[in-house]
């Protein structure tokens, strides 16, 4: 047996983390940065098709790296995207990574791996690691909010794109002010106009209603003519 007593389960996690860089692990798959800031690393997320930088590695944490993705949400550690990306549970992830300090004891690390699954949902909420989590994440909960209301419209989707693209410009250029700025737009918060989504899922129904409308009209004139014939 290839237990080292003294080793409790969260030394082990902590051996991990600090072994295996969340940038080192990506760029063994050829994954690597589109840009690089002071204080993390801006890549297209690997785990949702992500046309933008969306997927940050966050470098300022001393004990480990963390990473957040404003487009799908995704946060976490190595061992969560090991796990992600490997398509293995959490459990396997961490016996993989952790090879050299083998763990035999199977109840020991499901109690550690949801532990671990607590700790790492507050990542990307917790400010001081990331400033940008909990406001890309109100935004992005919003948004979807909105696509659901207005059933998924390709043109909505596209105004969504282009806002997603306007977010990612401040997170790459570490613009809290122009985030918040767009937070209070969106969600009415500055009190000067409505929740910019829900007066857009007015105007997108009213059109629908125009839409059903033409569509009923011109129903009723082919009848007519067919009456005619
Ligand atoms: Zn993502």
């Amino acid at each position: 047996m290839n237990i080292k007593k003294n080793n409790s389960i969260k030394y082990m996690i902590e051996e991990i983390r600090a072994k295996n860089k969340i940038s080192d692990y990506l760029s063994s798959k050829g994954i690597l940065p589109v840009s690089q800031h002071e204080h993390r690393l801006a890549f297209r997320c690997p785990i949702h098709n992500d046309a933008n930088p969306s997927f940050m590695v966050f470098l300022d944490d001393n004990t480990h790296e963390n990473y957040f993705c404003f487009g799908c949400l995704k946060s976490g550690d190595i061992i969560s995207l090991y796990a992600e990306l490997e398509k293995i549970s959490w459990k396997q992830s961490i016996r993989i990574l952790g090879k050299d300090i083998i763990v035999t004891d199977s109840h020991r690390l499901d109690v550690t791996v949801e532990q671990l699954k607590n700790e790492l949902k507050n990542i990307s909420l917790d400010k001081s690691k990331n400033p940008f989590g909990e406001i890309s994440a109100q935004i992005a909960t919003m948004g979807f909010a909105f696509m659901k209301a207005v059933h998924w419209d390709e043109q909505e989707r596209q105004l969504i794109e282009k806002l997603y693209k306007k977010i990612d410009s401040c997170i790459l250029g570490w613009d809290i002010d122009g985030l918040n700025k767009i937070y209070d737009f969106l969600s009415g918060n500055n009190q000067e106009h409505r929740n910019a989504f829900e007066c857009r899922i007015e105007g997108w129904q009213k059109k629908q209603k125009e839409i059903d409308n033409n569509k009923l009209l011109l129903r009723q004139q082919q009848l007519e003519e067919n009456d005619n014939e």
